[in-house]
C-alpha cells in the first residue's frame, strides 16, 4: 500500500539474543534515516501469544525497551543574541553541526543569562547536547577537561543588537529587554504579522 515498513527487525531465539539485539540497535540508531526512542520486543509464536493474553489495556507478549536520550559532543562556536517580537533578547548558540536523534543540530537557545553561568558556558566550549524528550535540543553540560585555555566569556549584551537601545534585565526577571519597546524591528516584525494575518483573511474572504 506504499507505507514505509520499519527494516530493522531481528528474530531472536532466546532471551539472551534479544537483549543483544536491543542493544545492537541502541548503538547503530544514529546510522538509521529516522530517530527512534526505543526499541519493541515480540513473541512471535501465535500460540504463545495466546496464552500470555493481555491484560486489560496492552498485550503481554510485547513489551518497549526506552533508549536514554542521544547525547552528542559538539562545540560552542558562537553565541548571538536575538531581539523576539515583545522586545526579549534571547542567546542563540551556534554549534558546530552534530548528528543528534535523526535531526542535524547548528543551533539551540540558551533560554537567559543563568542558563549560561549556571552552565558555566564560553565559547569554545566543548559542550554535551541532548534531545529533550528526542524533540528540543538542550545544551546538557561543558566538558571542561577538554578546554584548551583559548575559550572566551560569554558577552552579556548591553545595548539591543536590533536597535542599539539600553537592553535592561529588571530585578526578579530572567530576560534582557530592550529598553525601547516600541523599538524598530518589533514594529517590523509585528507590521509583518499584521500583513500576512490580513492576506490570510482576505484568501480566506475570496475563497
Ligand atoms: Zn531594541
Amino acid at each position: 500500500m506504499g507505507f514505509n515498513v520499519n527494516p530493522v527487525k531481528v528474530y531472536c531465539k532466546t532471551f539472551e539474543e534479544a537483549k543483544n539485539a536491543v542493544i545492537k540497535i541502541g548503538e547503530d540508531r544514529e546510522k538509521l534515516t529516522f530517530g527512534i526512542d526505543g526499541a519493541v520486543i515480540k513473541i512471535d509464536s501465535l500460540s504463545f501469544r495466546e496464552k500470555l493474553g493481555t491484560t486489560y489495556k496492552v498485550p503481554r507478549w510485547a513489551i518497549a525497551y526506552k533508549y536514554p536520550p542521544e547525547a552528542k559532543e559538539t562545540i560552542l562556536k558562537d553565541v548571538i543574541w536575538q531581539v523576539g517580537r515583545t522586545g526579549v533578547i534571547t542567546p542563540m548558540a551556534i554549534l558546530e553541526p552534530v548528528k543528534v536523534a535523526g535531526s542535524t543540530i547548528s543551533k539551540t537557545t540558551l533560554h537567559n543569562e543563568d542558563f549560561i553561568k549556571e552552565k558555566g558556558l564560553k565559547i569554545g566550549d566543548t559542550v554535551v547536547i541532548q534531545k529533550q524528550g528526542d524533540v528540543i535540543p538542550e545544551v546538557i553540560k561543558v566538558i571542561t577537561e577538554k578546554r584548551t585555555g583559548n575559550e572566551t566569556d560569554v558577552e552579556i549584551p548591553a545595548i539591543c543588537p536590533a536597535c542599539g537601545a539600553k537592553a535592561v534585565r529588571e530585578e526578579g526577571e530572567a530576560a534582557i529587554r530592550c529598553n525601547r519597546y516600541r523599538m524598530p524591528s518589533t514594529i517590523i516584525k509585528r507590521n509583518r504579522t499584521f500583513c500576512i494575518k490580513r492576506v490570510y483573511e482576505y484568501r480566506r474572504t475570496r475563497l
